[in-house]
């Protein structure tokens, strides 16, 4: 057998793009190596990781304590399907049910297929609970969102990348503007047919759009007087990344379906789920709904492990600590700054604005630029940039960075 050459950079991107679906842009580094908050490529250089895999690896990469519990699951039992039941998933759904305070859990794979299930526990709940007539239920969505990929989904986009000639599209969602509290009304009072009410706490992908303060807690109470599900999208904000266990905690607010991916695990293994209480839950039953590796043991056991060490090494406080330092030292920069022109965000999770149009691609530009200054970034939408590090890092790791952003940042000033 050939000895297994080593491949360069180049060649490993060559070998994607020949073989791979271009479905995705990659900024130009193939990363073979990571730990906490660093990562390293093939040739051994070594970054700072401020995507954190779209903020699933909140907990940092290859953390030990889930590493360990994964390889160990895997040793043991790894898929047994629902067909039967295992010995880690109700020991699972009880630990995720106190952790985040609901009285069950419906176990899933990716933040899409968690979406996915949101939608159809709130519209089966809107016929068997509320007496929608059947197939009238409709749910109010906010313009911009991202909630995945699946055709349902999309159908509600109104990302014209994500949707152009994917359709017919799922029908039943209506769109309003984000942080947009006289809009959401307004579709409540006319229409007797909404079902539920889906929304990001704060929008990532759209650029990290924060809502004014209040929007939140007042957009449920809109959907109490209602009756209408406040159906929370937590698959990005959730698990410590803004400051909180939840970003939905910043306003004190309750989902009815709390939708969670991403950091559930870690990044260690794709595990989403949604949390809902049993008036609410009680609707799905034997066959209405399921997933052949939704709740198997390895996912399970990751989770559990993933939610530890957010507790434990109490994440949330440090994401919240930090973010507040970062925001305050970019904000110090961006006053002298004709590149930047504003940094806004919750916790960990920020974006900086270039002084640039949508269409330029001067924030691609920069986040070259970054990664050849050690620090890994990309662009949600155009010229705004996301900055979202693991949870695990410290003060002066923090300090370094804003200093290798404001360093790049000043390269591209005019
Ligand atoms: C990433 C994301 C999803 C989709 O998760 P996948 O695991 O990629 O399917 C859904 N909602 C939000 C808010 C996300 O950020």
């Amino acid at each position: 057998m050939a000895i297994l050459e080593k491949k360069s950079s180049k060649d490993l991107i060559e070998l994607e793009d020949k073989y791979g679906a271009h479905n995705y842009h990659p900024l130009p580094v193939v990363l073979s190596k990571g730990e906490g908050v660093y990562v390293w490529d093939v040739e051994g250089k070594k970054y700072y990781d401020f995507l954190s895999a779209y903020s699933a690896v909140n907990q940092g990469h290859c953390h030990p304590k889930i590493v360990g519990a994964m390889v160990n699951q895997a040793q043991t039992l790894t898929l047994t399907s629902r067909a039967f039941y295992n010995d880690r998933l109700g020991e699972y759904e009880k630990f995720a049910t106190e952790f985040f305070g609901y009285d069950k859990l419906l176990p899933m794979n990716t933040g899409a297929e968690a979406v996915e299930t949101g939608l159809k526990l709130c519209r089966k709940w809107a016929y068997e609970k509320k007496g929608i007539a059947e197939n009238d239920a409709q749910i109010v969505v906010c313009k911009n969102n991202f909630h995945g990929r699946t055709t349902t989904i999309i159908s509600f986009s109104n990302d014209p990348v994500a949707r152009k000639n994917f359709g017919p599209f799922t029908n039943g969602f209506i769109k309003i503007d984000y942080d947009n509290l006289e809009q959401l009304e307004e579709a409540l009072e006319n229409n007797k047919n909404i079902a539920g009410f889906l929304v990001e706490p704060i929008q990532g992908e759209a650029g990290v759009y924060v809502p004014s303060e209040g929007y939140l807690s007042k957009a449920k109470a809109l959907c109490e007087k209602h009756n209408v599900l406040f159906i929370a999208d937590e698959v990005q904000t959730g698990v410590a990344r803004t400051g909180k266990l939840l970003a939905v905690n910043h306003e004190d607010v309750k989902p009815d379906v709390l939708i969670l991916g991403k950091a559930l695990s870690g990044g260690a293994y794709p595990v989403s789920g949604v949390l809902a209480d049993d008036r609410i839950m009680d609707v799905i039953k034997p066959g209405n709904h399921g997933s052949t590796f939704g709740g198997n043991p390895v996912a399970a056991a990751v989770a559990v492990a993933a939610l530890e060490v957010v507790r434990d090494e109490k994440l949330a406080e440090n994401a919240e600590e930090l973010g507040q330092l970062f925001r305050a030292e970019i904000a110090k920069y961006i006053e002298t700054s004709n590149i930047a022109t504003l940094v806004r965000g919750k916790g960990l999770l920020n974006a900086i604005l270039i002084n640039d149009s949508e269409e330029s691609d001067t924030a691609w530009n920069i986040c070259v630029a970054l990664k050849e200054n050690g620090l890994l970034a990309k662009p949600t939408h155009g010229n705004i940039i996301r900055f979202a590090p693991p949870l695990v890092m410290n003060k002066e790791q923090l300090l370094e960075c804003v200093g290798i952003i404001t360093k790049t940042l000043k390269e591209f000033e005019k």
